[in-house]
């Protein structure tokens, strides 16, 4: 059996290798923060020092980093993982990344003879707890069976959508469509209020015709709308996706216009402090911003 290496115990990470070691795949894990770790080490994980030592120990080493600096720093920096793992090992990124960075470490990679694969994940925080997240795979037909069976422990639902830097490209279309909802939800929803209509009614009328969508119907009724704004996913995140999405969209001349007006909301949100909110947060700093009551269900 490989030996799984994991780098990144975040709200998604930690819940994802937690599934991996429950499910008996032998795991040795990374973090800089020391309270994952731990946790980790108390389901059966071993805890490495450093991200050298998990590349030493595994055959397969998983990423799940916040942005694309970590990333680069952990897979290709100097003491990285690529500069000690073994040809005939594989890595698989499941953060969400800039595209160009996934094709630059799946060039690499292919140089010293090690697969790669790019998986970002679909769906919520709370469904890698419950180990039913969704997976966007891209890589070789050899790479993407090796790596399958760990996606069988954290996931549902796996889909290979080509080769390497497909799964980041398609992770960047639903994001884009995830993401600037919850702009235009959060407008909404403070125009419902400031009008003095009933939450509960608006709320059964969009779900009932075609405005309605993921975000508002299921994420949004299980955290804001309930007054549970802790991450989840947050709004530095939200920003960060939006910028790469914004960024890969113009460097192959694709006008993004809706999408770049919603990156400066999660701007705004980012500069009121609201950062390390839930991204479902963003009615919040609107109704607050505009002296509106803050939407709530019973
Ligand atoms: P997070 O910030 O909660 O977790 C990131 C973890 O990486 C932290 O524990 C941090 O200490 C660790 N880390 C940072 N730099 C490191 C380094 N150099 N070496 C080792 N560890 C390091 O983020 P998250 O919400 O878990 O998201 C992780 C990735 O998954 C992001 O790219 C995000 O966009 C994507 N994503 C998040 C969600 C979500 O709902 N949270 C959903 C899908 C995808």
């Amino acid at each position: 059996m490989d030996r799984i290496g994991f780098i990144g115990l975040g709200n998604m990470g930690r819940p994802m290798a937690s599934n991996l070691v429950r499910k008996g795949f032998p795991l040795v894990v990374f973090d800089v923060s020391p309270a994952p770790l731990r946790h980790l080490e108390q389901l059966g994980a071993r805890a490495a020092a450093n991200c050298a030592a998990v590349a030493d120990d595994s055959d397969i080493v998983v990423t799940m980093l916040p942005n694309s600096a970590s990333v680069e720093e952990v897979l290709l920096g100097p003491g990285g993982v690529l500069a000690r793992l073994r040809a005939g090992c594989a890595i698989m990124d499941m953060s969400t990344v800039d595209p160009m960075l996934t094709d630059r470490i799946a060039s690499a990679a292919a140089g010293k003879g090690i697969a790669f694969v790019d998986a970002p994940v679909g769906r919520l925080a709370s469904h890698a707890e419950r180990g039913e997240s969704l997976f966007m795979a891209g890589g070789t037909a050899e790479a993407f069976a090796r790596v399958r069976p760990l996606l069988e422990a954290m996931g549902t639902t796996i889909h290979h959508c080509g080769g390497a830097g497909t799964g980041m490209r398609t992770k960047l279309v639903n994001n884009y469509l995830a993401i600037v909802s919850c702009a235009f939800n959060a407008e909404a929803l403070a125009l419902s209020q400031r009008f003095g209509l009933s939450l509960g009614k608006t709320l059964d009328v969009v779900h009932g015709t075609t405005a309605t969508n993921g975000q508002l119907k299921i994420a949004w009724a299980a955290k804001v709308l309930k007054g549970d704004t802790e991450p989840g996913f947050t709004i530095d995140l939200a920003h960060k996706d939006l910028t790469l999405i914004v960024d890969a969209a113009n460097a192959v001349k694709v006008p993004m216009p809706i999408g770049a007006a919603a990156r400066e909301s999660f701007s705004a949100a980012r500069t009121q402090g609201q950062g390390a909110k839930d991204f479902s947060a963003m009615v919040d700093v609107l109704c607050d911003f505009a002296h509106i009551t803050r939407p709530r269900l019973p």
